[in-house]
């Protein structure tokens, strides 16, 4: 267990990335850019620096006096960075002393993670969980993610991976039998849509779906209902149609958007992409389910 990655947040106790309780490992970097990203920290392949502007303290200027390239500036008590000026250095989260800056992203050791993750195998086992790998998208460190997987093989521990799909599917295949359940993400059937919400075409994602279902891979298709995206009628009946033509039969989960991205993409530094929208209301996610039903083993909402 030599391989290090870079993760920007480890979940404990989390029980809607899979069955039990589990404990999920956020891995960085993603090839998409979807417009309701939970996790816009995660996006980025390096570290970043995020600003919490309500914790900053009256008075302080601990950051400023730490930062080596003049990034930084407090304006009428408000503390503001340069991204243009920032190198990502990380003195000033050091410095602060109100967590008022955080670094989203952190180089670690495949073992630190196993030592973490170890500290939770009873609660694995009492409830039927594991590790979940997510994101960003987890496939887009590899090697690191392949390490992890045979970390949690030798050690009995149920690992799955939580993917937006897009990765060549050679390492799928690689990956296979590795995992013991696949989360993976369908937004949108149509592709210039899916490239208008996400920044990429969908043909490899769905590709790699129908392959993935072929080869007999324990997998659950998740699909993010945002309302104002993929919630017509049109949108939902040809996810439903998809899964129905796929080789085998799959869990299908509802996954309602909540708000909390654009909070999340302020401290980034980056502008709301969608206009303020409200979660599905239950009328939605019943008329969801209902279209899923019969295409898929069973719908569940949530993850
Ligand atoms: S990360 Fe480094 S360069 Fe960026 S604001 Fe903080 S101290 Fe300055
Ligand atoms: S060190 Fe933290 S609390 Fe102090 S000015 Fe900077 S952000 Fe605010």
């Amino acid at each position: 267990m030599r391989s290090s990655g870079i993760i920007f947040d480890i979940k404990k106790f989390a029980v809607h990335d899979g069955p039990g309780i589990r404990t999920t490992v956020f891995l960085k970097g993603c090839p998409l850019r979807c417009a309701w990203c939970h996790n816009p920290e995660g996006i980025a392949a390096g570290p970043g620096i995020m600003v919490f502007a309500g914790r900053c303290i009256k008075g302080c200027r601990d950051c400023l006096a730490a930062c080596p390239r003049g990034a930084l500036k407090k304006v009428r008590g408000i503390i503001l960075l340069d991204r243009g000026l920032c190198d990502r250095c990380g003195a000033c989260v050091e410095a602060c002393p109100a967590e008022a800056l955080r670094s989203a992203g952190r180089t670690v050791p495949v073992c630190e993670i196993m030592e973490e993750v170890g500290r939770d195998i009873p609660f694995y086992r009492e409830s039927g969980g594991g590790v979940t790998f997510s994101g960003g998208e987890p496939l887009s460190q590899p090697a690191f993610l392949r390490e992890l997987l045979l970390a949690c093989r030798a050690r009995g521990i149920h690992a799955a991976v939580d993917t937006s799909g897009h990765a060549p599917f050679s390492l799928f295949a690689e990956l296979l039998p590795m995992v013991d359940l696949f989360l993976y993400d369908l937004k949108i059937i149509d592709d210039e849509r899916h490239r208008r919400f996400t920044g990429v075409s969908n043909r490899l994602i769905l590709e790699n779906l129908e392959k993935l279902s072929r080869a007999g891979a324990p997998l659950a298709v998740r699909v993010p209902l945002i309302p104002g995206v993929n919630d017509a009628d049109v949108d939902l009946e040809a996810m439903a149609a998809f899964c129905a033509a796929l080789p085998g039969r799959h869990p299908l989960h509802l996954l309602p958007y909540h708000r909390g991205y654009a909070a999340k993409r302020r401290r980034l530094g980056l502008d709301a992409v969608l206009p303020a929208i409200a979660p599905p209301s239950s009328e939605l996610l019943e008329r969801a389910g209902k279209i899923f039903a019969g295409n898929v083993s069973t719908v569940i909402i949530g993850g």
